[in-house]
């Protein structure tokens, strides 16, 4: 087992978010953020002595809010690991949280991607949503993170929130597109029921912008990304030439990944994990340098050729046909023949030299697609 790939999950966050149900806390003193940077390193020991590190060619710090923590600690983590010498090393960011200084330092210790959680320009909405920023912050940091050397800059924005009209999205995509970043990511709302917005929804108490409106708003975001220069190379995901996040292209490409942290997952061939999610059970174990409890999944080889192929159809190019026949010992066309026709003939799926893709319409009802190849 070596990995490529590594994740890291940073569970603190000043505020919480009403739509989010990530695994995130927002009491953490700073004290509890340096305890738990030497987890992390204790963690990664751990993997690093059964030599299961290789050269590192992302690391990826998620969360929660990783821009939350002492520079500090996130120097001396990175300082430990045996990154390659073109290593994509990216750092989810809260506005919020930064200042020029910060940034300088995130870039000087190492550093070359940062992805800047915006979602939106307008106040209200700010607001509405829980974020601590406003829209001038995030435009600012933005400016900040090109002067303290960043260029490798990605933006999130969120559409089909509530209160939100079509002509709202078009003007924050314009302002998005304003900042020239190298990469933006759109993510249309989900919501949990556990999250302070989804029981508001459960109840009848959110509004969410009718269904013709929010797909309205994905289209919109093609049509006018492409028209600035982005390629939307993942269903979500826009970059510019050369930009696209390698870290994520590993999982759509269901490369192997390492997780370290609370509740992060990892993946190796059939082999799903995730850590525990409890903090005292994660800080006593790895305090005494023994593995927290982890949740295992093993994967049949059907589940498996099932998620490479709908992880892959998420991308622009779609799968390479022959090569995944290679890999799993299976003819596609045979094995999914009946139930991929339909798909071809309402205009879902698409091939080309050798590649399925998903066609417009196929991006947008992506779940249909996938669900025909699960086991
Ligand atoms: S800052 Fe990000 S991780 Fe934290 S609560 Fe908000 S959306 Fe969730």
């Amino acid at each position: 087992m070596v990995f490529s790939y590594l994740y890291v999950h940073i569970p603190f966050c000043l505020q919480k978010c009403n739509y989010c149900d990530f695994v995130s806390f927002t009491n953490g003193s700073e004290e509890s953020m340096v305890i738990y940077s030497q987890l992390l390193e204790n963690e990664i020991s751990f993997w690093q002595k059964q030599n299961t590190l290789g050269n590192l060619q992302t690391v990826y710090f998620g969360g929660g809010t990783p821009s939350i923590m002492p520079v500090d600690c996130l120097a001396h983590f990175l300082s430990c690991l045996p990154l390659d010498k073109n290593a994509e090393i990216s750092l989810e960011a809260n506005p919020a949280t930064l200042n020029i200084q910060k940034l300088r330092a995130l870039k000087q210790c190492g550093f070359n991607r940062i992805s800047i959680g915006l979602q939106s320009f307008h106040e209200g909405l700010l607001k509405s949503m829980g974020r601590l920023h406003d829209a001038n912050d995030g435009m600012i940091m933005v400016e900040n993170a090109r002067k303290a050397g960043f260029d490798n800059i990605n933006i999130d924005l969120m559409y089909g929130l509530p209160g939100q009209t079509i002509d709202i999205w078009r003007d924050t995509l314009r302002k998005a597109i304003a900042l020239q970043t190298e990469h933006i990511s759109v993510y249309g709302l989900h919501l949990e029921e556990s999250t302070p917005w989804g029981k508001a929804e459960a109840s009848g108490a959110l509004l969410l912008p009718e269904e013709d409106a929010s797909l309205a708003m994905w289209q919109i975001t093609h049509h006018v990304l492409a028209k600035a220069g982005f390629e939307n190379y993942e269903i979500a995901n826009y970059a510019r030439p050369g930009f696209a996040c390698r870290h994520n292209l590993a999982y759509w490409q269901r490369e192997d990944y390492l997780g370290i942290g609370l509740a992060a997952a990892s993946c190796w061939q059939n082999k799903r994990w995730v850590n525990t999610e409890n903090w005292q059970t994660y800080t006593q174990c790895w305090q005494n340098h023994t593995c927290a409890p982890y949740e295992e999944e093993v994967l049949t080889m059907g589940q498996v050729l099932a998620e490479r192929i709908f992880l892959g159809l998420r991308l622009k190019n779609g799968i390479c046909i022959a090569e995944i026949e290679e890999q799993f010992g299976v003819d596609l066309r045979t094995r999914f023949y009946k139930d991929m026709l339909p798909l071809f003939q309402n205009d879902l799926l698409a091939e080309k030299d050798g590649f399925w893709y998903l066609t417009q319409r196929g991006k947008l009802l992506a779940n249909e697609v996938f669900a025909v190849f699960l086991p």
